[in-house]
């Protein structure tokens, strides 16, 4: 029997191509392996009390981007979080043993406290235990997650073992963060510093769906510096990033052409960035079709979500009956 995978998304708006190489290929390919669950994690992103017209369009671009990037729908279960009230059901039973000390110390929460002091709420403190509820839910093994994600699965492998404890047996199986892919890729961003990411600004991020027009504008305006000053010389950040995402999306004699300019000091930033933006265009252009075709196709988006749902839950109500057994709710 096929392992099982569970993953999730914040709906936060469009995948850019952080989310593209970092998480979404290696799913890809990993559905035909493992028994996958793919969900959107809109409850996890009430946290930010976002406005019900924003959550939907995020939901749907998630859905739509997921199914444009490959996500076969299937080979794998691709479905909504609130689709499934189970999810909620079991963080309410697992909040029952988790404790305000061990919440407290999590990274991501005394993160969030500095990050938004004036919305501390329940939900940011009891993250973990709604992260657990969506893993063992489905009694998932393997967690394709990064790093930052390991003190999440270790409260996950936490409130498992003492759900079994307390109800002595061995229900919920110890699931643990996997790489897919031996070479996890860190997509950098366009504005010199650090990885392609939203929190730095929507210059950082080409996104999946961003038009011709839009790619090479953004490219335009990437961080460059004032050229190499000796030859071989180290690249500096910016550089080096705007190498690296051609390295990602380029062919390999484009990249070895420009890495030869630049250690001849012969190198022209205009033409290395529009380069690098017409291949960009070029690697998203199958996929920003895609998302084209299906934006409008809300009868098949429907269908999808309809069709993960019902899968889920079929999963999501076996737990949820065998755990309501043993934490003894039964009937008269
Ligand atoms: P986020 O939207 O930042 O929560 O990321 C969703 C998924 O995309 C996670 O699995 C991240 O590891 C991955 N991801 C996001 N940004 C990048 C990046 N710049 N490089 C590689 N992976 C990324």
């Amino acid at each position: 029997m096929k392992e099982t995978v569970v993953s999730g998304i914040r709906p936060t708006g469009q995948l850019h191509l952080g989310n593209y190489f970092g998480a979404v290929t290696n799913f890809v390919k990993m559905q035909y392996d493992y028994n996958c669950f793919f969900f959107i994690a809109d409850l996890h992103s009430l946290t930010t009390h976002p406005t019900p017209q924003d959550l939907h369009g995020y939901v749907r671009h998630v859905l739509v981007e997921y199914l444009a990037c490959g996500i076969n729908p299937d080979e794998s279960t691709i479905y909504i979080q609130s689709d499934v009230p189970e999810v909620a059901e079991l963080y309410l039973y697992l909040n029952m043993n988790a404790y305000m000390g061990e919440l407290e110390r999590s990274t991501s929460f005394k993160d969030k406290v500095r990050a938004q002091p004036d919305n501390i709420n329940a939900g940011l403190l009891t993250y973990p235990t709604l992260m657990a509820a969506d893993i063992l839910i489905h009694k998932a093994v393997k967690v394709p997650v990064g790093k930052d994600q390991e003190q999440h699965l270790e409260f996950t492998r936490t409130f498992g073992n003492r759900f079994n404890r307390l109800y002595n047996n061995d229900y919920f199986p110890e699931a643990f963060a996997f790489n897919y892919s031996d070479n996890l890729v860190k997509v950098p961003g366009l504005d010199g510093k650090g990885k392609m990411s939203k929190s730095n600004g929507e210059g950082s991020c080409i996104y999946l769906a961003d038009s011709p027009e839009v790619i090479r504008k953004k490219l335009s305006r990437a961080v460059t510096d004032g050229g190499p000053l000796t030859e071989n010389q180290v690249k500096p950040e910016p550089i080096q990033n705007l190498f690296d995402l051609m390295k990602i999306v380029s062919p390999a004699d484009t990249l070895a052409h420009f890495e030869e300019l630049y250690n001849k000091m012969a190198i022209r930033y205009g033409d290395f960035k529009k380069q690098l933006a017409e291949d960009m265009i070029v690697f998203n252009g199958p996929i920003r079709e895609r998302i084209e075709g299906l934006s409008g196709d809300s009868d098949y988006l429907r269908k999808v979500a309809e069709q993960g749902a019902e899968k889920a839950r079929e999963s999501a109500r076996k737990t949820i009956r065998e755990v309501r057994a043993l934490i003894g709710f039964k009937s008269f």
